[in-house]
């Protein structure tokens, strides 16, 4: 009876999110929303978690499909992964991004836009030389361009990868470990990928302030970051208890829920006066 117990046993968060119980989406109709341009960037603030200062902007691909409302990523993301559609989603995210970030830089609003890179990107030919003619065609400089990857999928895929990001990064693109502490990598497979930046996982950021060992944890992963002259960054900062502890550990950068929430773009100005009249 304890092994049955034991074999349905799923770690917290194991399942993926269902938001809905309406079907799965299928393979034709994202082709025929990427193609209607239904798949958009919602962006999230990354701010200075010393003077609250917008820093950049994180692009998250929501699908707004006519009849069914808003669909989270979660829903269709690793079912483009598995079609290969995720190479396509890839392209229509950077092109709105790289689009939205020109006409930000160009009212003056010098923010870095980061957006989610999926590991099979990496490995598809020619890939590099399609980003570059397209920061070309947008007017917009690489080093305001960030690169998010996890870092489950970098150590998956090291071989693979280190060629495309060592390129990538060479062009002056920044580069981002995602989701850093739930990828088992070891530091000898991150020294040699050079990132500009280290996102810590929002499972310590949430859980730091009670419980000592994600804070042991979490303070090891910022002072390695710092020595290695990484961008720290904090996801899923929900709480001031979060914000304050992220503070007093020397993380450079937040971003979460307290902040602000993921938003179609026309909506950051508006966010923007807000949050510095606060
Ligand atoms: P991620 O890259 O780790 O993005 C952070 C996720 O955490 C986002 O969920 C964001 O809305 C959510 N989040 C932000 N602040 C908080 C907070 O304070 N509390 C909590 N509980 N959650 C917070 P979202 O937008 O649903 O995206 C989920 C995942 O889907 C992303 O995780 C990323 O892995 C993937 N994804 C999203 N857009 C893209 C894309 O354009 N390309 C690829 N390849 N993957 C994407
Ligand atoms: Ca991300
Ligand atoms: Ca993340
Ligand atoms: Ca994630």
């Amino acid at each position: 009876k304890l092994l049955g117990a034991l074999k349905t046993f799923k770690a917290p968060g194991a399942a993926p999110k269902r938001y809905d119980n309406s079907p799965p989406m299928t393979e034709q109709e994202l082709t025929q929303a990427l193609a209607a341009g239904e798949v958009i960037p919602y962006y999230q603030p990354k701010v200075d978690i010393r003077s609250g200062m917008l820093k950049g902007v994180e692009a998250l691909a929501r699908w707004m499909h006519p009849e069914r409302g808003m669909i989270p990523p979660d829903r269709f993301i690793p079912m483009a992964e598995q079609t290969g559609l995720i190479h396509e989603l890839t392209l229509v995210m950077m092109r709105q991004a790289m689009s939205q970030a020109a006409t930000w830089h160009s009212r003056g609003l010098a923010i870095k836009v980061a957006i989610n890179l999926s590991p099979l990107s990496l490995e598809v030919p020619g890939f590099v030389q399609k980003i570059l003619t397209m920061i070309d065609e947008h007017e917009v400089d690489a080093d305001q361009i960030v690169l998010e990857i996890t870092e489950s999928s970098v150590v998956a895929n090291l071989g693979n990868a280190l060629g495309t990001l060592a390129r990538l990064r060479l062009k002056g693109f920044g580069l981002s470990i995602d989701d850093y502490g739930t990828g088992f990598s070891s530091m000898q497979q991150l020294a040699r990928i050079p990132f500009t930046e280290l996102k810590i996982d929002r499972s310590f950021v949430h859980g730091a302030h009670s419980r000592k060992n994600l804070r042991v944890i979490l303070q090891s992963a910022l002072d390695m970051a710092s020595r290695l002259e990484l961008v720290t960054v904090a996801e899923g900062i929900e709480t001031i208890e979060d914000w304050r502890l992220l503070q007093d550990s020397g993380c450079a950068i937040g971003q979460g829920y307290l902040i602000a929430k993921p938003m179609p773009a026309n909506e950051l100005p508006t966010w923007l006066k807000g949050h510095h009249r606060r």
